[in-house]
């Protein structure tokens, strides 16, 4: 059986807790992998490693830095096809999603190639007499990521590709369910800097594990700052855990997405749009659109009538397959959830439109496949509506009004993201402009920012204050010293008692 080891100081690392984890082979249902999972002295291990590369690291000046990301996204590119294999071996999602998924990371990795720029601190000359004033923007330390199953390229390289361009060093636990591309990565970074003629031993370690290893992350002194991406409920309990022990956190969790239809909507491409949305990666993307609000009756109609059309041309298969629109989902555990979740719905009083629980794949009947949901008249109150199932089950909340359609995903425990489909350009600002979500679509069903922009949700869709990547990242990754400097002209001047005003 292929073991998963960790990734430290530029080497495979074997894991010493006596624990392991299984990966599975989404569409085969059998273990493929079985994963170190580590305890504290091995997250320990990773930990000193990163420190002690970390002034060296910090002390390269901030273009041959950035010379190492360039070279990074390079060989990320040579080998986008072996990757994207591997992702989708682990994860289930189709060959095309998984080069997304590692496409949008590297878009993060050639917004680090311009850190340089982004770096540069601000200057005051002249602030009082014969005084300058100027800050500076350096980097915290050792920063860890805890990273979640369903991006397990892109949201590393969120993580990892600002936190190191600016000059940190990086310790990442990432899902213990498809562990193999992050530790790709990792040792393509090595390769990088061994191309720019820099050791980056020790920059960027990987170190597989479950609730013990990020305990063990939220409690090591020597870690200055976590970026987590997963659930709500344990992303509340990293920021918590994580601030307390004094660390600066970002966490960011789960979500559940309107799409709003208003009647005036080009309805042939809103519910082609939503399709893609709900279903594509089975539904496992936190910026999914799995709730959609037709407004008014007849928009419900049309909507309900295009999607079972649209649905019933959806193709389910293996993730190698390139004809598949989406695969297997992660886990047979995962499966059940969510078959357990469409029950809720039928028990709840929702309309069961299309049940995807019979669904299997001849040769394929072990594996992870639960073929396409839809639910009609979905309510507020129902917990099937306020959860997140995360897979391929589409609800339909009928709406009357557009103040309706702002009051749903408003009122929402979760803000992750949202889209509005219209034509009409007052309507679609107003939803904007009111809607308690933090990424907003108009026309566009998934409305992730491009990696120069910032990412982030509201609510219980984010903890702490600061989104991922962009400018957002660089502060969240860095503190800011702000230098007072005077040079005196050699007349002594009388000792002051009070405070200066800078006059
Ligand atoms: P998860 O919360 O189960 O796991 C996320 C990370 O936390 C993993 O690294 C895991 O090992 C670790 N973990 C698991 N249980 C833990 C525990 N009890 N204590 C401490 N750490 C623990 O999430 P997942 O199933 O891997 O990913 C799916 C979730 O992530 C969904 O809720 C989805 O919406 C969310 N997500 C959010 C975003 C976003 O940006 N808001 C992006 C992607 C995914």
């Amino acid at each position: 059986m292929r073991e998963i080891r960790h990734f430290v100081n530029a080497a495979a690392m074997a894991g010493t807790s006596g624990r392991q984890g299984d990966v599975f082979d989404p569409n085969t249902g059998a273990v493929q992998a079985r994963v170190a999972l580590a305890s504290a002295v091995e997250v320990d291990i990773a930990v000193q490693a990163a420190a002690a590369a970390q002034r060296s690291w910090a002390a390269v000046n901030p273009q041959r830095r950035a010379r190492v990301m360039f070279e990074f996204k390079r060989l990320v590119e040579a080998r986008m096809a072996d990757l994207a294999d591997l992702l989708s071996a682990e994860h289930g999602k189709v060959l095309a999603d998984s080069r997304g998924d590692i496409q949008r990371g590297l878009e993060v990795i050639e917004f680090a190639c311009g850190i340089p720029h982004v770096l540069k601190g601000e200057y005051s000359e002249g602030a009082g007499p014969g005084i300058d004033v100027y800050s500076l923007r350096q980097p915290l330390g050792v920063a860890a990521g805890i990273t979640p199953f369903n991006f397990p390229a892109m949201i590393p390289m969120w993580m990892f590709g600002v936190a190191i361009a600016c000059g940190n060093t990086f310790v990442l636990k990432p899902s213990e369910k498809d562990p193999s591309v992050p530790v790709r990565l990792a040792e393509l970074f090595m390769e990088a800097g061994a191309a720019i003629g820099l050791d980056v031993t020790g920059v960027l370690n990987v170190i597989h594990g479950d609730k013990a290893a990020v305990d063990a992350i939220l409690d090591h002194p020597l870690i200055r700052a976590v970026s987590f991406v997963g659930s709500s409920d344990i992303a509340q309990y990293v920021y918590s855990r994580g601030t307390a022990a004094g660390k600066r956190v970002q966490a960011m969790g789960g979500a559940k997405n309107h799409g709003i239809v208003m009647p005036d909507a080009d309805l042939d491409q809103a519910v082609r749009d939503i399709t893609g949305a709900a279903f594509g990666s089975a539904g496992e993307r936190c910026m999914a659109l799995p709730v959609v609000v037709p407004v008014g009756k007849g928009t419900a109609e049309a909507f309900r009538e295009r999607m079972l059309s649209e649905i019933a041309t959806l193709k389910v298969g293996v993730s190698s397959d390139p004809d598949a629109q989406y695969g297997p989902v992660v886990t047979a555990a995962h499966r059940q959830r969510i078959a357990d979740y469409i029950q809720m719905g039928v028990d709840e009083g929702a309309e069961l439109v299309v049940d995807g629980r019979g669904f299997a794949l001849q040769g394929f009947e072990q594996g992870h496949f639960i073929g396409p949901s839809l639910f009609d008249r979905v309510t507020p109150q129902m917990k099937s509506y306020q959860d997140e199932i995360f897979g391929p089950v589409l609800q339909i909340v009928r709406a009357e009004t557009f103040e309706e359609a702002v009051a749903l995903p408003s009122s929402h425990q979760y803000g992750n993201g949202v889209a509005i489909f219209t034509r009409n350009g007052r309507a679609a600002r107003e939803f904007a402009a009111r809607v308690e979500v933090g990424m907003v679509g108009i026309n566009v069903p998934i409305p992730v920012p491009v990696a120069y922009h910032t990412f982030g949700g509201w609510k219980r869709s984010a903890f702490g204050d600061a989104n991922q990547h962009g400018v957002e990242g660089v502060r969240f990754y860095t503190k800011i010293k702000t230098v007072t400097a005077r040079w005196p002209d050699g007349d002594a001047s009388a000792p002051s008692f009070v405070i200066p005003t800078m006059s």
